[in-house]
């Protein structure tokens, strides 16, 4: 039986990112994923929150990782995605699914909203029937966010999704993405762009175009139809699922495969086999049989409670594969709606290495890694951190290997 160099379990940002790390240094990895996890819902952008604040909390999962790894990782990060921008130390403005404005960390070019700060005029593009999205609402806090630009809306029409329209059905973003993606896509979006370039020939200087779902920095087609355009177009974030999380997605799965990465889907890891503090292998379940992988080192990057990796009962909770002690808050829940919440803490406790604790601080497996959501003491929501500390604990990880 073959005896990989580290098995993946997980295929979340946090373990495609280790995977691709440990395959570039050329070990002989596999990812073993149950499903696609959180990224194909996210808006592939990647929040650092306050990193340095952050990462002089006790226990936050940036405390485990220097500055230097931090920086290794976002370098890699550029190096491996040439078409995001940002950094994870000062935020750049981004338009929310509503128009309003926020700070992120890393984004596809395509998502900087820097663009509008200049604008004098801004076109709203509204595909109709996108899905949760509302153009009214969406121009009117445009206006408001950019006062100094007059907003209009611009509807836009496809033959393709005629019937759709005659029914009254919504269209998903990533149905309209695909379309634009297409060659015949492409050709209309060209002819219409140009269209609306040529009707607003005088403002050209500060014309702005806002377009949801389009998620251009990951498709070549669209891509040289943008640098060909004389003025800018901006992509705000949509509600899931979002087109750019599930470019990401499949954009880093083929990375990892090109690099001669074994990526097993429909995996579900079942038990682990412990031996004197050491994990020798995994059986899982996968299309009905069961099967048992060996490997040097195991990187756990199963997304915590809500990916599947940590299982919540009515009288238990335990991480479901190496049986890993938790930390568990002994208040679950608190009453502020919009605030912290306390059992986002729950999660495994690391050390420097990111090898899984006892109790006691001594380390439970010392062939076995922890990131992302697995780890304990965040909360992802309130840190604005969930993309930082999956990148940067995932390349860390896949260092380990
Ligand atoms: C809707 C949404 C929006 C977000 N928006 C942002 C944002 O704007 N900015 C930002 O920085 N972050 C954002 N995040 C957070 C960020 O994307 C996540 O923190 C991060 O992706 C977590 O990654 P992960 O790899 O740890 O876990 P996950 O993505 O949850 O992946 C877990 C993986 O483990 C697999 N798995 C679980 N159990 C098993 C098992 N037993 N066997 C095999 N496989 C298993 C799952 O199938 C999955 O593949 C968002 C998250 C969500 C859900």
């Amino acid at each position: 039986m073959i005896v990989w160099d580290g098995i993946i379990i997980g295929g979340g940002l946090a373990g495609l990112v280790a995977g691709i790390t440990a395959a570039e240094r050329g070990k002989q990895v596999m990812l073993v994923a149950e499903g696609i996890g959180s990224l194909s819902f996210t808006s592939g952008v990647i929040d650092f929150g306050d990193f340095n604040a952050l990462r002089d909390r006790q226990d936050h999962p940036f405390s485990h990782i220097s500055e230097d790894q931090a920086l290794q990782s976002v370098s890699k990060w550029q190096e491996l995605c040439p078409f995001y921008t940002g950094s994870w130390a000062k935020g750049q403005p981004i338009l929310t699914p509503l128009g309003e404005i926020r700070p992120a960390g890393y984004v596809p070019y395509s998502l900087s909203a820097q663009p509008l700060e200049a604008a004098r005029e801004i076109v709203l593009i509204a595909p109709q029937g996108l899905k949760d999205f509302f153009p009214g609402l969406f121009a009117s806090n445009l206006a408001l966010n950019f006062p100094q630009a007059i907003v209009t809306i611009k509807p836009l029409q496809v033959d393709r999704f005629a019937q759709h329209y005659s029914l009254g059905k919504s269209i998903l973003p990533s149905d309209y993405a695909k379309y634009w993606a297409s060659v015949e896509g492409t050709d209309y979006l060209r002819e219409f762009l140009m269209g609306i370039i040529g009707e607003l020939a005088g403002m050209k200087e500060g014309l702005v175009l806002v377009f949801p779902g389009l998620s251009a920095s990951f498709e070549p087609l669209l891509r040289d139809l943008l640098k060909s355009l004389t003025v800018s177009i901006v992509e705000p974030t949509i509600f899931p699922p979002s087109p750019v999380g599930m470019n990401l997605y499949q954009f880093l799965r083929k990375k990892f495969k090109d690099l001669g990465g074994e990526f097993l889907t429909n995996g579900k890891v079942e038990a682990a086999v412990i031996e004197e503090g050491y994990c020798p292998s995994i059986s899982l379940q996968s299309h009905g049989k069961t099967l048992e992988l060996k490997a040097k080192s195991f990187v756990l990057a199963t997304g915590g409670i809500f990916g599947g990796g940590i299982q919540v009962g009515p009288r238990t909770i335990r991480e479901g594969i190496f049986d890993c002690p938790l930390f568990i808050p002994e208040q679950w829940t608190s009453d502020g709606f919009l605030g912290p919440q306390p059992y986002t803490q729950t999660g495994i406790e690391v050390d420097a290495e990111l090898h899984p604790l006892r109790s006691d601080g001594e380390i439970y497996l010392h062939n076995v890694y922890v990131c992302g959501r697995m780890l304990a003491h965040w909360d992802p929501w309130t840190d604005h951190c969930g993309g930082g500390v999956a990148l940067t604990t995932g390349h860390r990880a896949g260092t380990m290997i």
